[in-house]
């Protein structure tokens, strides 16, 4: 079991595309497995492979799916995702709030695709698909961005951008280097409240 640094903001490998996984091996498998305990170590909801660093098409998920009213926890790899449209207007900031792990003690509302199809690979080669709503279709935007390079706050509408851009410079998540360990530095979004991050 290994809890890997989750890199903050800044840091070159969440800004970039993620390379296709071209090998399932051991390898691949021990990664996804640390990437399970690190989520769990983290209290988030899901975990890109940038966020640990490795710059590979990998996600995990673990987290209650409210529309279908299962718990999903799963991995996808080289993944493709089609949305929904996205509803016009402003999103809620109650409803409607996301946080990332690699932005630490923010969250900020973002409009989302109410519904979502995404296909992969899981760590064996197999293929595996989900269709979701809701609460748990956010997630997969969320963390299927990440592959693309692409953080919730590079999306969010002018008035959040501009709060977003003055936390930004407050907490200094704009240079490379910057990482906390889940388990072990203070959790950044006071695990036992509301949010769920990921
Ligand atoms: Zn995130």
């Amino acid at each position: 079991m290994t809890i890997h640094p989750i890199v903050v903001y800044g840091e070159p490998v969440l800004h970039r595309a993620a390379d296709r996984v071209t090998e399932f091996d051991d390898e691949l498998r021990t990664l996804v497995a640390d990437m399970f305990d690190t989520l769990a170590a983290s209290n988030g909801v899901g975990l890109a492979a940038p966020q640990i660093g490795v710059g590979k098409q990998i996600f995990v998920y673990d987290a209650e799916d409210d529309v279908a009213q299962v718990r999903r926890r799963g991995v996808f790899i080289n993944p493709v995702l089609v949305g929904s449209k996205v509803s016009d207007g402003r999103p809620d900031p109650d409803a409607e709030s996301e946080g990332c792990l690699s932005v630490p003690t923010l969250d900020f509302p973002l409009k989302r695709s109410e519904k979502v199809t995404i296909n992969g690979k899981d760590e064996n080669g197999e293929t595996i698909s989900l269709v979701v709503e809701g609460w748990f279709a956010r997630i997969m935007q969320h963390e299927y961005d990440h592959l693309q390079g692409t953080l919730y706050v590079d999306r969010l509408q002018d008035k959040w951008k501009r709060r977003w851009k003055r936390e930004q410079k407050a907490e200094g998540y704009n240079v490379p280097g910057v990482s906390w360990l889940p388990g072990t530095d203070p959790d950044p979004f006071g695990h036992g409240e509301d949010d769920e991050e990921d």
